[in-house]
C-alpha cells in the first residue's frame, strides 16, 4: 500500500490520459480535473462526558453538468480535502459510465467511528446535516454511504433535512434503511455490481467465473457482499482480509462463516475453518484468477503490481490501484475492470431509490436486481467497444473516454452561463 500517492493527483492523470484521446480545450480539461466548490467546516459536537471535540469535515461538488450532484460520505481517520476531491471526481465518471443522470459529489468526515459513541455519532451527523442543508436537496445533491457510513447515518441525515426544511423530501439522501424509504437491494448493490462486471470480464477472455478462484481485500459491506455472489455463481473464494489481517483455504472459505466470525470477533482473521493467516499484501500477490481490492485507495502500487498474480481485478473500492500500478497491470495484461464501472452498482441502486422516492411507488429486490444487470452489462460492453475499437490501453482509459464524452456532450449541449 502507498500512503504517498495523492488520489487527488491520480485522478487528474486518469482524466488526462483519456482526455488525449479526445479533442478537448485546454480550459475545458481544467474543468474536467478540478471540482466546482468544496465545503470545509469544523463541526463541534458535544461528547457523553460534556466535553466539546472538534471534527473536519468536507463535502465537495465536483461537476454538476449531467445532473445534481452524487456521492457518498466517508467517516475515516485518514479522510482529507484532496482524498474526498478525488472521491467526488470518481462519482462523475462512475454515473456518466453507467449512464445515470447525476454529476458526482462527495463527503468526509475525519474520525474514527469506532472511538465514539451511538449518541456523540449521531449529534457529529446531524450537525453535519445543518452545514450541508444549504448545499444539499432532492435535485441538488444527493449524499449516501461509503466507508464506516450505513442506512443509520442517513436516516439521521434525511430526518434533520426534513425537520428543517419542514417537509418529507425522502430523495435526499440514499443508502437509508427500508423503513425510512430506502430500496430494496441497495445494501448488495455495490458487492453484485463487482461480481457482475468480473463475470463480463470473464466472459469477455471466453472463460467462466465459475471456474475462478477469488481473493477479496477488505470485508466490509463491499468485500463481503462480493465474496458470497462469487461464491453463489460457483467461484471458488480462496483469501479475504480486512484491516487486520487475512485468511486463506486453497480449497476455499465459506464467505458467510466468514462473515459471522467478524461479526461476532471484529475481524476474519482466526477464523478455525482457515487453512492459514496471511498479510493484506500476501492476499493481493496471491496466484488466483480474479482479485478484489474492495478496501481503500492506493492498496497496489508499481511495487506490489509487478507481484500481482491475478488475471482479472475488479475494483469494489474507489481508487484501489495508483496510476504506475495500473502501468504494471497493463504491461503484464491483467484486465483491470475499473471502479468507475466494477462499483458502480452502489450508485446505481442510489438512483433507483431516488427515482422509487420522487414517485413514492416501491420496486420488489428482483426488478432492482435485473435493472442494475441490464445497466451493467450495457456499460461493460460500451467500455469494450471503446476499448477494441479505439485500440485504447486499458479499460480504465476506455472507462473514462466513454464517461468524459459524456460529461463533456452535456456541458456543450447547456452551454455556460457566464
Ligand atoms: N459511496 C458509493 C460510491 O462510492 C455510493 C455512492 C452513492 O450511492 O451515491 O460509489
Amino acid at each position: 500500500m502507498s500512503e504517498g500517492v495523492n488520489p487527488f493527483e491520480s485522478l487528474q492523470e486518469q482524466v488526462d490520459d483519456a482526455a488525449a484521446y479526445l479533442d478537448i480545450d485546454d480550459g475545458v480539461l481544467t474543468r474536467l480535473k478540478n471540482p466546482e466548490r468544496v465545503l470545509e467546516t469544523n463541526l463541534s459536537v458535544e461528547m457523553d462526558d460534556g466535553s466539546t471535540e472538534v471534527f473536519r469535515a468536507y463535502r465537495s461538488q465536483f461537476n454538476g453538468d449531467r445532473g445534481p450532484y452524487k456521492g457518498g460520505i466517508r467517516y475515516h481517520p485518514g479522510v482529507n480535502r484532496d482524498e474526498v476531491k478525488a472521491l467526488s471526481g470518481w462519482m462523475v465518471y462512475k454515473c456518466a459510465t453507467v449512464g445515470i443522470p447525476y454529476g458526482g459529489g462527495k463527503g468526509g468526515i475525519e474520525i474514527d467511528p469506532d472511538e465514539y459513541s451511538e449518541g456523540e455519532l449521531e449529534r457529529l451527523t446531524r450537525s453535519f446535516a445543518k452545514e450541508l442543508r444549504p448545499l444539499i436537496g432532492e435535485d441538488r445533491d444527493i449524499p449516501a454511504p461509503d466507508v464506516n457510513t450505513g442506512q443509520r447515518e442517513m436516516n439521521w441525515i434525511k430526518d434533520t433535512y426534513e425537520t428543517l426544511e419542514n417537509t418529507t423530501a425522502p430523495g435526499v439522501i440514499t443508502g437509508k434503511d427500508i423503513s425510512s424509504g430506502g430500496s430494496a437491494g441497495r445494501v448488495e448493490a455495490t458487492g453484485r455490481s463487482t461480481v457482475i462486471a468480473a463475470r463480463e470480464a470473464f466472459d469477455y477472455l471466453g472463460r467462466d467465473i465459475a471456474d475462478a478462484t477469488v481473493a477479496v481485500q477488505g470485508y466490509g459491506n463491499a468485500g463481503w457482499v462480493t465474496a458470497k455472489l462469487a461464491d453463489e455463481l460457483g467461484a471458488t473464494v480462496v483469501a479475504v482480509s480486512d484491516s487486520s489481517g487475512g485468511i486463506h483455504s486453497e480449497d476455499g472459505l465459506d464467505p458467510v462463516a466468514a462473515k459471522d466470525h467478524k461479526n461476532e470477533t471484529g475481524s476474519v482473521v482466526g477464523f478455525s475453518a482457515a487453512d492459514e493467516e496471511i498479510t493484506n499484501d500476501e492476499l493481493l500477490t496471491l496466484d488466483v484468477d480474479l482479485l478484489v481490492p474492495a478496501a481503500l485507495e492506493n492498496a497496489i502500487d508499481a511495487d506490489l503490481a509487478e507481484d500481482v498474480s491475478a488475471d482479472v481485478v475488479s475494483e469494489a473500492a474507489n481508487g484501489p490501484v495508483t496510476p504506475d500500478g495500473d502501468d504494471v497491470l497493463t504491461e503484464k495484461d491483467v484486465l483491470v475492470v475499473p471502479d468507475i464501472l466494477a462499483n458502480a452498482g452502489g450508485v446505481t441502486v442510489s438512483y433507483f431509490e431516488w427515482v422509487q422516492n420522487r414517485q413514492r411507488f416501491y420496486w420488489t429486490e428482483e426488478k432492482v436486481n435485473e435493472e442494475l444487470e441490464s445497466i451493467m452489462v450495457e456499460a461493460f460492453d460500451d467500455l469494450t467497444s471503446a476499448y477494441d475499437d479505439h485500440d485504447l490501453p486499458n479499460m480504465r482509459t476506455a472507462a473514462y473516454a466513454v464517461a468524459i464524452r459524456r460529461v463533456l456532450d452535456a456541458y456543450e449541449q447547456s452551454g455556460n452561463w457566464p
